[in-house]
């Protein structure tokens, strides 16, 4: 990440004004769902701040939310998080093991006159506190809220009143401890904040102890303080909270941890929110978290998705503190930059059809050779086998060719990639008129690449060798909203307000099975990722992601079927480059 962006200008003057002595960030996530491409900005700027500067950065799961939380979260965000290259060392540490910490500095809150136990329900709090519609300033335009009756009660009152809460004594919803600030402040978040609340439920790693749980804002920076914290690095809807941030800190009197918001990332043709992503996993519009249409890590790594076109991704769209939403085809110009340079090439067809090389010996079987990495020296080349029968793309052949048609028909020639130079003599159809294979006869002149011979033509298609190709099934898949924004869910004629899975793209996923491959093909690791010459990137599916180690790739579980499957990772065409001109 560049240096010069506004977090650091901020850090910068904090180190210089003497204000902190050091830097020590923290990445808070709630494991309440895997982590998606957002938090990886997240994690960047969290990570890349205290790297520049020499510090630390803390990983902290914020569960005081039971309901939610689970175990089964915690590991795939660790998981997640490794796979992308941050590393926490020991630093790794739970809000729900400072409940005891935060209690203790409710009630010197408490002490200081400045909490209270209310009887209010969470409907009644919010009645009088009052709605309002903020508008760009924070400015409410609702008159101010209400006092509770329950406000004034004496300290003595209020500390043995938290203490029953806490000691189970009151049904859930009965009782809340509140923040006594101010009822007619113009910012809603500063009108009496809960600061507890009751709810019996077992927690993942707490269990039955507390029947009590503290709330986001007030446990945020406490958890913050309590670990050093210097900067509380997080995304722009944080920003109203940023008052009631500093007065938590102020009263409980700890260490003054600072926040600074930075913009959210947000994607077109996808939503970043666990809530809505949740959603998609539960009612099964998707496979799972990593399924690879989800822009969670998971998915986009079970993709294809390398950590090395993320990071660039992030670093390459900076931090700023205004909302944008970047183009989907940004994410896949930088992810194709990696991949052109790390993947191996091979040679397979989606749709086979097959060509028959009619002056070609019937027995003969020629060895040829092929690059496996035009922008890598050190890949080497590999052997493909040359002979009568071959497969090519189905695509790759017209009886009537439309104009501009390159590839193959009758009367025309096209290289075969690293072979030869053939001209198609006609083909032969079945009882129903369906074109069963293509005939050809070669050009012995032509061989190898296509610098050694003196004969031009305009198409080179692929192509395998029918007596050695394997089979193969190709998922490929597409945007999983067709709306670029599928939040923005205008009214329908009926009033009502569509959702956005009214703009579930419902043919996201193509699956072809009937593909083939280069034998070299069934030696790849799941999560192994190659270019399919002409046809785009692909990776050998991982399903059971979790048992995958690091790099993505899963050498200590091979898979027990030998069924191949590839999941198209990316396209070859650059659609950003299209629309940067357009602009
Ligand atoms: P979601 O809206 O997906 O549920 P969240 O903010 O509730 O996200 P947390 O697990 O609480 O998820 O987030 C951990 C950190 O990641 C927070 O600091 C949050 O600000 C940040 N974060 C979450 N989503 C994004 C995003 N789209 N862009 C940048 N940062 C994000
Ligand atoms: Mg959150």
């Amino acid at each position: 990440m560049d240096c010069s962006d506004f977090i650091s200008e901020f850090i910068k003057d904090d180190l210089a004004s003497g204000r902190f002595s050091c830097v020590h960030t923290r990445f808070p996530p709630e494991p309440n769902g895997w982590l998606h491409i957002g938090h990886c900005k997240a994690m960047t700027v969290d990570f890349m701040a205290a790297e520049r500067f020499g510090g630390k950065c803390n990983l902290r799961f914020d569960d005081t939310n039971p309901e939610k939380e689970d175990l089964s979260y915690v590991k795939a965000i660790k998981r997640d998080i490794k796979w992308l290259g941050f590393d926490w060392e020991d630093r790794e540490y739970y809000a729900s093991d400072y409940y005891e910490y935060l209690y203790g500095l409710a009630v010197k809150i408490i002490k200081k006159g400045r909490a209270y136990v209310d009887d209010l329900s969470e409907e009644e709090i919010s009645e009088y506190r009052g709605t309002a519609v903020p508008d760009r300033n924070y400015i409410t335009l609702t008159p101010p809220g209400r006092n509770s009756p329950w406000r004034d009660r004496s300290v003595e009152e209020n500390l043995e009143l938290f203490a029953a809460m806490r000691a189970g004594k009151y049904a859930d919803g009965e009782k809340t401890l509140r923040a006594k600030i101010d009822m007619t402040d113009p910012n809603l978040v500063m009108r009496d904040p809960v600061m507890y609340r009751i709810r019996r439920a077992v927690h993942y790693r707490t269990g039955n102890s507390w029947c009590i749980y503290p709330m986001y804002d007030f446990q945020h920076p406490l958890s913050d303080a309590k670990e050093g914290i210097t900067h509380s690095l997080c995304s722009l809807e944080y920003e109203i909270h940023r008052p009631l941030y500093e007065w938590f800190i102020r009263e409980a009197e700890v260490f003054p941890s600072r926040q600074i918001e930075f913009a959210r990332l947000n994607l077109t043709r996808t939503v970043l929110s666990k809530r809505y992503l949740l959603r998609l996993v539960e009612e099964k519009h998707v496979s799972g978290w990593d399924d690879p249409r989800m822009p969670t890590l998971a998915g986009l790594r079970r993709r294809g998705y390398t950590p090395a076109a993320l990071r660039n991704f992030v670093a390459q769209i900076g931090i700023a503190k205004t909302d944008s939403t970047v183009e989907f085809a940004f994410l896949e110009y930088c992810l194709r930059e990696d991949l052109n340079k790390t993947s191996r090439r091979v040679m397979a067809v989606l749709r086979p059809l097959k060509l028959i090389v009619e002056n070609w010996p019937s027995e003969k079987i020629e060895d040829l050779e092929a690059v496996n990495n035009p922008e890598d020296e050190n890949a080497g080349t590999r052997i493909i086998r040359f002979g009568k029968e071959l497969w090519i793309e189905r695509d790759d052949f017209e009886e009537n060719p439309p104009p501009k048609y390159f590839r193959l028909f009758p009367g025309n020639a096209v290289r075969l990639r690293y072979g030869y130079i053939v001209t198609c003599t006609g083909c032969d159809k079945d009882a129903g008129g369906n074109i069963i294979a293509v005939r050809c006869n070669y050009d012995p002149e032509t061989k190898g690449g296509n610098a050694l011979d003196n004969r031009k033509v305009k198409g080179t298609i692929h192509w395998l060798n029918a007596a050695d190709a394997i089979p193969l099934e190709a998922r490929i898949y597409d945007y999983l909203f067709t709306a670029e924004k599928p939040l923005n869910t205008p009214e329908k004629p009926d009033g009502t307000n569509s959702s956005f899975l009214d703009n579930l793209n419902l043919a996201s996923l193509e699956v072809i099975s009937g593909a083939m491959g280069e034998p070299c093909l069934a030696e790849a690791k799941p999560g192994e990722r190659f270019q399919f010459e002409r046809l785009g990137y692909f990776v050998r599916d991982c399903p059971a992601i979790s048992d995958c180690n690091g790099d993505g790739v899963d050498s200590a579980h091979p898979p027990a079927s030998s069924h191949l499957v590839f999941n198209k990772t990316v396209g070859l065409r650059d659609t950003w480059a299209k629309i940067v001109k357009k602009e």
